[in-house]
């Protein structure tokens, strides 16, 4: 890249010990993809989503582009009133709907601990304003946090209480509607769109990136697990309420704040039975690690309407080195996505994408073959929250050349035009 083009780069951030940012004076900002820095464009920036959240990386410099050289540069301090002052880098996370194309520049030499689990991205500033690197892949008002007011919601609990009752499901809900800001949470009290229904507390996986679940010496879970197994009862009661008074109503098993819901396959598939005998309205929807296709098949049978499949990647090496699967293996997630297709369910992958491990050729090959064997409906391209440097150290060994994630987005939606690109949930009845 040109000097001139490096001109119109958004400045490098770095924060103060106090987590202070500021915009670096001389150096440009620089991207990375997998654990080396990648070419960042102009054009490949986004301005910064009022909703996105900036966070500063103690112990770890930030690494600039020199724009009169193009080098690299790791800034470990600045000169400021005649005070020298140490940096550390700074990144960004993305409002739902917007893909990260760079992960931030930093140098984690220094840091001995694990960062929490966000999808950390390259961040600049010029003129006034944010830029990060990215790009949308789907908007929803649905989850556009604008529309996430909680002057409503703290109302619309007791109104629901009031109308509703309360069970230890309700109150497990109230505490992540109004505790962990989880928007489907919100939506059961809003009365609207999609809800959700935790219902397992044992997984037979243990991502590296659990949101429910961290060991011991990790970083902290971003959410407790549910603690109890809610009766078919509050499931299927909660569920006829929203389903028939929500508008585009979901109601979706495999929730943030639980283990895998494959673990409760009777429970849910009783309470899918109950559920549709009392109403015929709106979407039943299981997001799932798609670990056991014969316990899919019940619980299909039983009348569920779409399903969400996660996985890191088509790559059963990486896969096994990211989900860590207990007595399951990977040909039997492929064997779950395959069946919900002949079941008539509509299926969604939910694909935790990562700059330099999701974009390597190797990946976008194994994800086509994936793609051609199963037929899936819909593909989340999900930012991966985790801390960059457990994610790398973690997973193979790989010199597959990275095609760029926006161009992996591309090469999908050409070879693929009938296969959906989004981020969220959709309602399929
Ligand atoms: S499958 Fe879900 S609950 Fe289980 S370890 Fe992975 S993220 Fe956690």
């Amino acid at each position: 890249m040109g000097n001139e083009d490096l001109r119109n780069l958004p400045y490098m951030l770095y924060a103060d010990k106090e987590g202070r940012i500021y915009d670096h004076p001389y150096f440009r900002m620089a991207g990375f993809s997998g654990p080396s820095p990648a070419d960042l464009k102009p054009e490949d920036l986004i301005p910064l989503p009022e909703f996105s959240k900036l966070f500063f990386i103690p112990d770890c410099p930030p690494m600039g582009l020199d724009p009169s050289t193009g080098e690299l540069k790791t800034v470990s301090e600045i000169e400021v009133d005649g005070v020298m002052t140490e940096c550390f880098a700074v990144a960004a996370f993305l409002e739902p709907g917007l893909v990260r194309s760079h992960l931030p520049a930093v140098d984690y030499g220094p840091k001995s601990y694990t960062l929490p689990m966000w999808a950390y991205t390259a961040v600049g500033f010029m003129d006034g304003s944010y830029s990060a690197a990215g790009f949308r892949i789907e908007y929803n008002h649905k989850w556009d946090p604008k529309n996430y007011d909680d002057r409503e919601l703290v109302p619309a609990i007791e109104k629901y209480r009031k109308e509703h009752g309360s069970s230890p499901l309700v109150e497990h809900l109230v505490n992540c509607a109004t505790v962990n800001h989880c928007f489907a949470a919100k939506n059961l009290f809003l009365k609207r769109w999609e809800a959700p229904l935790p219902v397992s507390q044992a997984c037979n996986a243990s991502c590296l990136g659990c949101l429910s679940f961290q060991p011991e010496g990790s970083c902290e879970a971003s959410q407790d697990r549910i603690c109890f197994r809610p009766s078919t009862e509050e499931i299927v009661s909660l569920s006829v309420n929203h389903l028939n008074q929500a508008p585009e109503p979901i109601v979706s098993f495999g929730q943030g704040c639980e283990g895998e819901p494959l673990t409760q396959y009777r429970l849910i598939a009783e309470s899918i039975r109950k559920i549709r005998k009392r109403t015929d309205k709106g979407t039943i929807n299981l997001n799932t690690n798609g670990s056991r296709p014969e316990r899919i098949r019940e619980i299909a049978n039983s009348g569920l309407d779409s399903i969400r499949i996660s996985m890191n990647s088509a790559r059963p090496e990486f896969y096994n080195a990211y989900h860590r699967p207990k007595n399951y293996a990977f040909e039997d997630v492929v064997a779950s996505i395959t069946l919900s297709k002949e079941m008539g369910l509509y299926t969604m992958i939910n694909y935790l994408v990562f700059p330099g491990i999701t974009d390597q050729e190797e990946e976008v090959e194994a994800l086509m073959l994936l793609i051609q064997k199963t037929g899936v409906n819909f593909i989340h391209l999900k930012n991966l929250d985790i801390d960059p440097q457990l994610y790398l150290e973690k997973m193979p060994e790989s010199n597959s050349p990275a095609v760029g994630i926006k161009e992996m987005a591309a090469l999908l939606n050409k070879e693929f035009p009938d296969v959906e690109l989004g981020y969220f949930n959709r309602p399929v009845r």
